[in-house]
C-alpha cells in the first residue's frame, strides 16, 4: 500500500458540493455529496482531508463510522461495499487558513480604511483535501456541482457559470453553478469577497458562434480602470488558443480573478483563473514594457493550460513539469504573436540562460525524476522545469518545424481530451505526427539527462567537426551525450542536422566559409568556436547574424568567465566590439556580464571599470538620445532605460545621475521613469528614501507598487536597507511580496552581506511568516556574497537550517556561490591589473 496513493477499487465521478464562509469569522461549513462506482468489493473506503472537522459521513444513505488521519491525511470510512455505484455524503466543517492554500483569507483595505476579506482558494497540488473530503490525485477526474452560500452583497465565483440563485432562511444565497466538466480535484476554484466584475468581453467559440466564451477579469472595489490591457491579451489568447489547438475552448466561461494574497504568480484553475493583481491588473500609459510583458505572459501561460493541463491532465505529479514547460513555451509562442515588435523569442534567451546557470552546476537535477510524494513534486517548480523545459520544447519545435509540432500537439490533446497522460504520451503523438524524427528518443536524451552539452565547432581543411561535452563550471570530463539538433548556417545555406554521438564530420564546400552553428539559436546547448571560425563572426560579420545568435555570443562569453575559460578583462575587451549593437536582448546579456565583473573589483581598479563601462554605452545612449523619439519601438525605449541604468549605476556617471534627477520630474515615458528610480535610489538620501516609502505606501498601480518597494532594497546605506528590512517583516509588506523584497536587499552590492546577516537573525521568523515556496527564493542572491568568511557563514548555516521544501535549488544556490567565490578569488587580482594596465 503506497502511503500517497489511494486504492482505485472506488472511484468518484461527481461532487455535489455546497460550501458556506463566514468571512468575519474565517471559517466554513460544508457538505458533499460523492457519486461513485465501487469497481470490487470494499470494507473500507479511503480518501483524503486535512484539517477539516468531520461531523458525519453516510454511505448510500446510512450513517458509518469514520477515522480521520491526519498523518497520511485520510478519511478512512469503515464501511462494506460492493461494485456497483454509490454515495459518499460528508458533512463538515473548516477554517479559511491564512497560508495561502486550501481555502484562504485574503484581506485588504477599502476605500474607507476598513479591512475586507475574501475566502480565496489553491488547491494546487494537494490542498484541495483541506477545503472538502475529496480524492486528491490528479487522475480522479469528476465533474463538479458546485454551490456557495453567501451574504447577498457578496460575489461568488467559481470554475462553471452561475445558474441559479436561491435565498436561504438565513438570508443568505445559495449561489449554484453549472457542472462541469471531468477535471481534478487541483482545479477546483471557490472565491467569495466584496468583488467587482467587469463586463464580459464575448470572444468567438471555434466551430460554435452561437456560443461566444464570456471573459471577465475580477478584481477588488475601484481597480476596474486597470483591466483593460488583461482582457485584450485574455481575448487575444483564446482565440488564438483555439486555433492553435483546433479545439474549442474547453469550457462555457473564462473568468480571471486578482487577488490581493496570492503565493504563486497565478493559478490555472478551469474557467476561474487567479492572479497576483500586479500580473493581472495594470495601466499601459505607466508601465515599463516588461511590466506589461509579464502580464501577458501570465496570462498567456495560463489559458494555454486550459487545455494542456485542464482538459487533458498528467496522471501523477511526475508530469507537473510537461505541464508547466508546455504552457512556458506556449506563453512566449502567444505572446510573440501578440506582440511581434516585442521581440519574445529574443528575450526568452534571458530565461533560457536563468535555465542554463543551474544546469551548469554538479547539483543540477534531471528534468523528470520519479516522484512518490507529492511533495517530492514541490522542487519541481524551478527554472529547470519552466525555462529548461520551455527550451527544450522549443528546440523540438524549431527542429520538427512548427506546423509539424503544432499538428503533433492538436493530436495530443484530441486523442486524450478529458483523460490523464505519461510524458510519454506527448512525443509519440508528436512522433506519430511528423514521421522520420525520432521525437521520444531525442526528447529522453534530455528530460532523463542532467546538464546539457557544449558543442565545439572546429575546421579541419573544409571539414567542420562537431563534438559534444556535458558543460560544467569548472572541469568535468562526463561522459553524457545528447541527441542535439543542429541548424547550421554555412555561408547563409541552411541546414539540420543530429549530433546524437560524441563527434560529427561534416564537409563543406569552402573551407573559407563563415559558420554558424545553433543558428537561430534556439537549441538548449552552448557553442565553442576554434579561433578561425569564431574570428569570422566577430567585426562587421555579427550584424548579419540573428539577435538570439549575437546574444548567445555574449551569454557563451561571460559563462567561459565563470567556468575560468576566459578571462574577465578578454571579456571586457570583447564586448567593447558591440559598440554598434542596438538590439536590447543582446544589451542585457551584455549588462549581465558588466554587473557581473563590477562584483569582482574594488578600489583604484573599480574606478577604472566604471569608466570603461561608461565609455563603451555613453556614445550609444548619445545616438539612441536621452528623449524618447515620436513613433520609436517598445524595445527602443526599453534598450533606452536599460543603458540609463548601466550608465547611471554600474558607470557611476555623475552627469547621468543628474540627469536622472531631472527626468523623474519630467519625462512621462515609463521606461526613463522606471530607470531614473532606481538609479537615484542607488545613490540615494535619506530624504529620497523617505520619498519612496511614501510613494509605496500610496501608489497608483500594482506595478508602481512594486517599483517603489523593490528600489527600496536599492538604497546604498547601511542603514537605509536596515529600514528595508524592518519593513519587509513588519506585516505593512504582503507576505507573497516580503521574501523578494529581502531578496532585493542580499543582491544590494554594497549592503548585502549585511542583509544577509538580518536574515539570517530572523530566520524563524520568516519560514513562520512567508509562503513555504518563497524561502529558496528570498535566500538566491547568497550566491552573490563572495567574500571568504561569508561564504563559510552562508555554506555553514544552511547545513545546520535545511530548507525541506527546496532542498535541490537549495544545494544548487550553494554550488553556484562557492562558484562565484572561485570566480573572484581567481580574477580579483588580474582583472584588477588589466584594468589599471
Ligand atoms: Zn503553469
Amino acid at each position: 500500500m503506497n502511503p500517497y496513493r489511494l486504492p482505485r477499487s472506488v472511484v468518484p465521478h461527481r461532487y455535489t458540493l455546497a460550501l458556506e464562509p463566514d468571512l468575519a469569522a474565517a471559517t466554513f461549513v460544508g457538505h458533499v455529496i460523492i457519486d461513485a462506482n465501487v469497481n470490487e468489493p470494499v470494507q473500507q473506503i479511503v480518501l483524503n482531508a486535512i484539517e477539516l472537522d468531520v461531523s458525519e459521513v453516510k454511505v448510500g444513505g446510512r450513517v458509518a463510522p469514520f477515522v480521520l488521519d491526519e498523518a497520511t491525511e485520510r478519511l478512512v470510512i469503515d464501511v462494506a461495499d460492493e461494485p456497483g455505484t454509490t454515495a459518499i455524503e460528508i458533512t463538515f466543517t473548516g477554517i479559511l487558513n491564512d497560508k495561502l492554500r486550501g481555502w484562504y483569507r485574503s484581506t485588504f483595505t477599502d476605500a474607507d480604511g476598513n479591512q475586507q476579506v475574501i475566502a480565496t482558494s489553491q488547491m494546487q497540488a494537494t490542498d484541495c483535501r483541506r477545503a472538502f473530503p475529496c480524492f486528491d490525485e490528479p487522475d480522479f477526474k469528476a465533474v463538479f456541482d458546485i454551490t456557495l452560500i453567501v451574504e447577498p452583497h457578496l460575489l461568488a465565483v467559481s470554475n462553471a457559470p452561475e445558474t441559479e440563485r436561491v435565498e436561504q432562511p438565513n438570508g443568505k444565497v445559495a449561489v449554484r453553478f453549472a457542472e462541469t466538466m471531468p477535471m481534478s480535484t487541483y482545479l477546483v476554484a471557490v472565491v467569495v469577497g466584496p468583488l467587482e466584475s467587469t463586463p464580459a468581453v464575448m470572444v468567438p467559440r471555434l466551430d460554435d458562434p452561437e456560443h461566444p466564451i464570456a471573459l471577465r477579469i475580477i478584481h477588488v472595489p475601484g481597480k476596474g480602470h486597470l483591466t483593460q490591457f488583461g482582457l485584450d491579451v485574455g481575448a487575444y489568447a483564446l482565440d488564438w488558443y483555439q486555433r492553435y489547438y483546433g479545439i474549442a475552448y474547453p469550457t462555457e466561461k473564462c473568468d480571471m480573478l486578482a487577488l490581493p494574497d496570492f503565493a504563486a504568480g497565478a493559478m490555472e484553475n478551469l474557467g476561474c483563473i487567479t492572479y497576483r493583481e500586479s500580473l493581472l491588473l495594470a495601466d499601459p500609459a505607466t508601465s515599463t514594457q516588461l511590466e506589461l510583458q509579464n502580464l501577458a505572459d501570465v496570462i498567456t501561460h495560463e489559458l494555454a493550460h486550459m487545455w494542456f493541463g485542464d482538459l487533458v491532465t498528467m496522471k501523477w505529479w511526475n508530469g507537473i513539469w510537461l505541464n508547466e514547460a508546455f504552457a512556458t513555451f506556449m506563453e512566449v509562442a502567444c505572446c510573440n504573436d501578440y506582440r511581434p515588435d516585442w521581440k519574445r523569442w529574443a528575450s526568452f534567451s534571458l530565461e533560457r540562460s536563468a535555465a542554463f546557470e543551474v544546469d551548469s552546476l554538479a547539483s543540477t537535477r534531471t528534468v523528470e525524476y520519479p516522484v512518490e510524494a507529492p511533495a517530492d513534486c514541490d522542487g519541481m517548480f524551478d527554472v529547470l522545469t519552466y525555462q529548461k523545459g520551455g527550451s527544450l520544447l522549443r528546440m523540438l519545435e524549431q527542429y520538427i518545424t512548427p506546423e509539424g509540432f503544432r499538428q503533433g500537439v492538436s493530436h495530443y490533446l484530441s486523442t486524450h481530451e478529458y483523460g490523464n497522460t505519461e510524458t510519454s504520451d506527448l512525443w509519440d503523438r508528436i512522433e506519430e505526427s511528423v514521421s522520420g524524427t525520432p521525437v521520444r528518443a531525442l526528447m529522453d536524451s534530455w528530460i532523463w539527462q542532467a546538464g546539457y552539452p557544449l558543442v565545439s565547432a572546429r575546421l579541419e581543411g573544409s571539414d567542420l567537426l562537431l563534438s559534444q561535452q556535458r558543460f560544467a563550471y569548472g572541469d568535468t570530463d562526463d561522459p553524457t551525450l545528447f541527441v542535439v539538433p543542429i541548424h547550421l548556417l554555412v555561408d547563409g545555406q541552411e541546414t539540420k542536422v543530429l549530433l546524437d554521438g560524441a563527434d560529427l564530420r561534416i564537409t563543406i564546400a569552402d573551407a573559407t566559409s563563415t559558420v554558424v552553428v545553433n543558428a537561430g539559436g534556439h537549441g538548449y546547448y552552448r557553442v565553442s568556436y576554434d579561433a578561425t571560425l569564431r574570428s569570422r563572426l566577430l567585426g562587421p560579420a555579427l550584424a548579419t547574424l540573428t539577435v538570439l545568435d549575437r546574444y548567445n555570443l555574449v551569454d557563451d562569453a561571460w559563462n567561459e568567465v565563470v567556468a575560468g575559460r576566459l578571462a574577465a578583462a578578454d571579456f571586457l575587451t570583447f564586448v567593447e566590439g558591440f559598440s554598434a549593437e542596438r538590439e536590447y536582448a543582446v544589451w542585457q546579456a551584455i549588462a549581465i556580464g558588466l554587473r557581473g565583473i563590477g562584483r569582482l573589483v574594488e578600489g583604484d581598479a573599480l574606478q577604472a571599470y566604471r569608466t570603461r563601462v561608461a565609455n563603451l554605452v555613453r556614445p550609444v545612449l548619445a545616438d539612441l538620445g536621452w528623449a524618447p523619439t515620436e513613433g520609436e519601438g517598445d524595445l527602443t525605449a526599453k534598450l533606452r532605460g536599460l543603458l540609463v541604468g548601466v550608465l547611471a549605476v554600474l558607470g557611476d556617471d555623475a552627469d547621468a545621475q543628474q540627469r536622472c534627477r531631472e527626468l523623474i520630474t519630467t519625462t512621462t515615458d515609463p521606461e526613463l521613469i522606471a530607470a531614473a528610480t532606481n538609479a537615484i535610489a542607488a545613490v540615494g538620501t535619506d530624504a529620497d528614501y523617505d520619498e519612496y516609502l511614501a510613494r509605496f505606501r500610496n501608489p497608483a498601480t500594482p506595478q508602481e507598487e512594486l517599483r517603489y518597494m523593490y528600489a527600496l532594497a536599492e538604497f546604498p546605506s547601511r542603514e537605509q536597507i536596515e529600514r528595508t528590512i524592518a519593513l519587509a517583516f513588519s506585516g505593512e509588506v504582503r507576505t507573497q511580496n516580503a521574501p523578494f523584497l529581502l531578496n532585493r536587499c542580499i543582491a544590494n552590492r554594497w549592503q548585502g552581506n549585511y542583509a544577509w546577516q538580518e536574515v539570517r537573525k530572523h530566520w524563524d521568523d520568516a519560514n513562520d511568516k512567508f509562503p513555504n515556496n518563497t524561502i529558496v527564493r528570498m535566500i538566491d542572491p547568497v550566491k552573490l556574497l563572495t567574500e571568504p568568511a561569508v561564504v563559510a557563514d552562508v555554506q555553514s548555516f544552511f547545513s545546520e537550517h535545511p530548507i525541506p521544501q527546496a532542498a535541490k535549488t537549495l544545494d544548487q544556490v550553494l554550488e553556484r556561490q562557492r562558484t562565484n567565490a572561485a570566480l573572484a578569488e581567481r580574477e580579483a587580482e588580474r582583472l584588477g591589473e588589466a584594468l589599471q594596465a
